[in-house]
């Protein structure tokens, strides 16, 4: 039986290279390449020339009034030009490297053409020859080296027509009624070929609300499901837990001991734990991730500590290698692929984690691979938003392990967001830092003022410490990213020559190379680090005080929050310095805001209120889910209508069994069967 869910290659044109390709994009099912919406929508209505401005893309309709010339320069680049005419001007038409256009153009001929348009020049750069009749918007795809964002149009359109009785609504009738939501039929339609503006917006908005609600039909459900199961209950040693807590150098503050509270509370309960502790950076997470740890070891259970990169499960060894230093029974261990390498100390190591010998074992994710065993599995904690998904849950329970789980992130989600994009996990907040901490003082500067921030920086430098550079963020080209990190750093070098060493950092480098440049970096060889926001995980380098973010209105609060927070991890005093000419005002209310506070809380609660509609900043927010279309703060009204209604429908399992909602059912069926894609 046909179903959205059968793999692109049953589409014709489709063979075993362009399925790779559109694997590579993230498109596996025909459902996932009915989701994969244009990025944007050319207008190919036809213009008259008075209506259109310099430098803008519109399509013009005229006569050629000039056979066309091909002229040929550079290895295999042409130029192909004539003169248009349209109405009573004349315009001078250059299509470049696509000389095989001239076969079909000929003198008096009339053409529909795409381009930009140059009034100076009374030109036009055209881009394409408009040749079928078109509807007047034309979406564009994002597409890659290995397929065309034409092809992936055109096998959308395959996709449609055959799939178009499939498409079953997934919201029901009332709700799409009650907020004016287009079946999905017409919602995919008009996201994908809309007729007009109008039908384009509207399909947006249809098409956010739907992937709002499915996420929030998926995570719900999932809660609802975890609360039936049972799990695991960690009868810890409350006594051994006291001491460990007394042995540690401080008090813990206020904030800690009700998480340490909570998360206790829930080992000890023969449920199944799937917490999220939120808590800035330097609030001290990883104490209570030793804390928790240690009551799992306690009760007889191994506890996996599970880092996103390689130097960050490094750092967590060390730091938890120091906490336990005094509990002989704690045997720390580090697990990551440089660890693969040496398989002779892997197999020590494997042998020891499987007779329960290493009981607080940390790593990146080949510390759940399927050659690791355990011998009595309690607790897995994921550092930075490495949300522990179904499926690997999955997996650790075919080996018969169904451990407890704690998030933790160092992004502060206030309240209301945190319920809506995490409800299906209980959520613990550590809202202090330690006592003593000196904030990090930052200040905004325009530009022009380039030169005082190299002064700055140079200051810190001779001291000894050292600085970040982060380069601005282009957020629609990696390449124009890398490009402007590079020009930085080249500045940097030529301007701290002889006297300080520079190193660079982007996203475009090999994992490796970029956490041996990290390393290298931590270790003091190099005095300042270029970046793009690539840094933003959290590597601890406590001897860097300074922290430089060039074009800073280009960044959301919360990632600007992120990145000040890898400086003053030590015990000197810490500055940042925007440089940034925002254009707008909610530009200039971002930089007050990250002058006039530290508290991350304070400043995720500002995004909210300070992120306009179609703001697209940072959409890529650390520590929220990653949607296609949606985003979590600016759509964040769409996103609580979405969480409420789902939430009445889950709590009627009864209502559910209508016809109505066979869309619900599916896609419910669908989710909780743990299909890849949907974790
Ligand atoms: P996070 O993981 O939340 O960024 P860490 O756990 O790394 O924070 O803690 C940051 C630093 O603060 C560490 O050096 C840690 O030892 C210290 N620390 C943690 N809790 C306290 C506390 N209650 N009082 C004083 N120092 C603390
Ligand atoms: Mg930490």
């Amino acid at each position: 039986m046909r179903s959205l869910q059968d793999p692109v290659s049953v589409l014709t044109g489709v063979g075993p290279k362009k399925l790779t390709a559109l694997n590579k994009l993230g498109i596996n099912t025909i459902e996932d390449l009915l989701t994969y919406y244009p990025f944007r929508y050319d207008d190919l209505a036809v213009k008259q020339l008075d209506q259109v401005e310099d430098g803008q893309k519109v399509v013009l309709k005229g006569k050629i009034a000039t056979a066309p010339v091909v002229v040929r320069f550079g290895r295999a680049k042409n130029r192909l030009n004539f003169n248009l005419l349209v109405e009573h001007d004349v315009l001078k038409v250059t299509f470049f490297n696509q000389a095989y256009l001239a076969k079909q153009l000929t003198s008096g001929q009339e053409v529909a053409i795409y381009g930009k348009y140059d009034q100076r020049r009374q030109g036009l750069t055209a881009m394409r020859l408009i040749t079928q009749k078109n509807d007047d918007l034309a979406g564009v795809y994002r597409a890659s080296k290995e397929i065309t964002a034409k092809t992936i149009k055109s096998l959308v359109e395959q996709a449609y027509q055959a799939y178009e009785e499939l498409l079953v609504d997934i919201i029901p009738v009332n709700i799409r009624e009650k907020y004016r939501l287009s079946s999905r039929k017409e919602m995919l339609h008009d996201m994908h070929f809309p007729n007009d503006l109008s039908k384009s917006q509207a399909a947006r908005r249809a098409a956010i609300f739907e992937e709002f609600f499915k996420f929030q039909l998926q995570i719900q459900a999932l809660k609802r499901r975890a609360q039936k199961e049972d799990g695991l209950l960690i009868a810890y040693d409350n006594q051994k837990l006291r001491t460990f807590i007394y042995s540690l150098p401080f008090e813990l503050t206020a904030a800690q001991k009700r998480v340490v509270n909570e998360i206790c509370h829930d080992l000890h309960q023969a449920k199944h734990m799937n917490r999220l502790l939120q808590g800035d950076v330097g609030s001290g997470k990883t104490v209570v991730a030793a804390i928790a740890m240690y009551a799992a070891i306690t009760a007889g259970y191994q506890a996996v500590l599970m880092a996103p990169t390689e130097i960050l499960a490094q750092q967590h060894a060390q730091k938890l290698a120091q906490i336990f230093a005094a509990f002989p029974e704690v045997n720390v261990a580090l697990l990551t692929s440089t660890t693969n390498r040496r398989s002779k100390a892997k197999k020590e190591l494997l042998k020891h984690l499987k007779a329960g010998e290493i009981n607080a074992l940390v790593g990146t994710h080949a510390v759940i691979q399927d050659n690791v065993e355990f011998a009595k599995l309690g607790l897995v904690i994921t550092d930075e938003q490495h949300r522990f998904g179904v499926l690997q849950r999955q997996a650790l329970r075919k080996k018969g392990q169904k451990p407890d789980t704690l998030a933790m992130t160092a992004t502060p989600i206030p309240r209301t967001l945190a319920i809506t994009t995490y409800g299906e996990m209980d959520i613990s907040v550590i809202n202090e830092l330690p006592k003593g901490r000196k904030p990090i003082e930052t200040t905004w500067i325009k530009k022009k003022q380039f030169p005082e921030a190299l002064n700055r920086v140079e200051e810190q430098l001779r001291l000894g410490a050292q600085a970040y550079v982060i380069s601005p963020l282009i957020e629609e080209s990696e390449m124009l990213d890398l490009q402007n990190a590079t020009e930085t750093y080249e500045k940097l070098k030529k301007y701290f020559a002889g006297r300080y060493t520079v190193a660079l950092l982007h996203g475009k480098m090999a994992a490796e190379e970029k956490e041996k440049v990290m390393a290298d970096f931590k270790a003091g060889k190099y005095d300042i680090l270029v970046s793009t926001t690539v840094i933003e995980v959290g590597v601890d380098v406590s001897n860097a005080t300074m922290m430089v973010i060039l074009d800073a209105d280009r960044f959301g609060l919360a990632q600007l929050h992120q990145l000040r927070g890898r400086v003053g991890r030590g015990e000197k005093r810490s500055y940042c310095l925007l440089v940034a000419d925002p254009k707008s005002e909610y530009g200039s209310e971002r930089m007050k805001t990250m002058v006039e506070t530290n508290d991350g809380f304070v400043i995720a609660q500002r995004d909210l209120e300070l992120r306009g509609p179609g703001d697209v900043l940072g959409k890529k927010q650390a520590g929220l889910p990653e949607f296609k279309l949606g985003d979590p703060i600016s759509d964040f009204n769409i996103l609580q209508v979405a969480q409420a209604e789902v939430f009445e429908l889950l709590a009627r399992p009864e209502l559910l069994q209508k016809a109505e909602y066979v869309g619900i059912r599916q896609y419910l069926a669908e989710v909780t069967l743990g299909r890849p894609g949907l974790d």
